[in-house]
């Protein structure tokens, strides 16, 4: 094909490259970028700080519940801890927007906290029990399976050897 029928064939048939950063940018929709988590749904089992390959994750025990934190720049967007979380508190998002200065380095870290609960039969703090992962963990009847989760384990015992527990 000659210089110029290329030539034409490619200004008919348009860019064919993403106009990055002067277009928006697509990720596909499986990409593992920047790690999300939502404090309102763990339950603070510690899996994802346990199975985390690179130690990216801090999990510490405070007066004011579990404080969760994340560095991001120690992740290695592995996706493990995502693939363990029982209730999907922590994912991988499509952000890949990570660039940062050397001096914001230990800026580029996410926290949060996991508030205990308290037993709603003798007062004890508990871990919380989020309702996605009741619904997936017990047979939920009518709800009474979501008040049996808000039991410390002793009056869950208690109440499961009075029938109670269905
Ligand atoms: S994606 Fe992998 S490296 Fe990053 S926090 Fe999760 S387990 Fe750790
Ligand atoms: S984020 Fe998920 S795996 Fe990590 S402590 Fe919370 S519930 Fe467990």
């Amino acid at each position: 094909m000659s210089f110029l029928a290329v030539l034409m064939k490619n200004l008919f048939a348009g860019p064919s490259t993403v106009a990055f950063p002067f277009g928006p940018a697509e990720t596909p929709e499986a990409y593992r970028g920047r790690v999300t988590f939502d404090a309102t749904t763990c339950v603070g089992c510690r899996m994802c700080a346990h199975v985390c390959p690179s130690g990216a994750i801090r999990l510490e025990d405070r007066a004011d519940g579990l404080h969760f934190g994340i560095w991001h720049n120690a992740c290695a967007n592995c996706g493990l801890c995502a693939h363990h979380c029982p209730t999907e508190a922590i994912r991988l998002s499509n952000d890949w927007h990570l660039a940062h200065p050397q001096s914001e380095k230990y800026a580029l870290a996410d926290h949060a906290v996991v508030r205990r609960v308290r037993c709603t039969s003798c007062g004890t703090e508990i871990g919380p029990s989020p309702d996605a992962l009741v619904r997936r963990a017990f047979r939920d009847v009518a709800g009474r399976t979501r008040h049996l989760t808000r039991l410390c384990p002793d009056c869950r015992r208690a109440a499961s050897l009075e029938g109670a527990l269905p």
